[in-house]
């Protein structure tokens, strides 16, 4: 598969796994093709509900992150991006809280995490979403991740 195939709709495999980190350190960040489906369901589970309410086209991040990318970025070498589990998002025009509160309330997840929002910038931060290969398995659980902390629920 190469990076300008569609894995859904609106979305590449490019738009998947691209990442200014890894360009910048020449890191290949391309996925086991293992990993593939999980990034379709990425795709058809979060990405094009997302696209296809707020009507806007967007840039996902990090729906894959390589071993090497991830240390790069300092991520905990447990995260479901190396997983083709999770993906960072943020829409233009519209405020990283509403998002996360809109996925909140009609979206199937593992975790949801508001990271880095400070009210009154609606483009500050972006959210984070996960899911498990198993749907049954999403934990549901939404947090907040603001001044190097975790707080239950979305929080401003
Ligand atoms: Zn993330």
């Amino acid at each position: 598969m190469n990076r300008n195939d569609k894995l859904s709709d609106h979305f590449t495999l490019g738009e998947l796994i691209r990442s200014e980190m890894a360009e910048r350190k020449s890191i290949d960040n391309t996925p086991p093709d293992a990993l593939i489906p999980k990034l379709k369901r990425l795709c058809d589970e979060v990405l094009e509900p997302v696209r296809i309410h707020f009507g806007v086209p967007f840039r996902p991040n990090s729906g894959y992150r390589s071993p090497e990318l991830n240390l790069a970025v300092g991520s905990s070498p447990t995260s479901q991006h190396c997983l083709a589990e999770a993906v960072d998002i943020e829409v233009a025009g519209v405020s990283n809280y509403d998002l996360a509160v809109w996925i909140r309330d009609n979206l199937n997840f593992d975790q949801l995490i508001l990271e880095c929002y400070t009210q009154g910038e609606p483009s500050s931060g972006w959210v984070h979403v996960s899911i498990k290969p198993n749907s049954a398995e999403n934990r549901k659980k939404v947090m907040t991740f603001t001044n190097k902390s975790y707080l239950p629920g979305l929080v401003v």
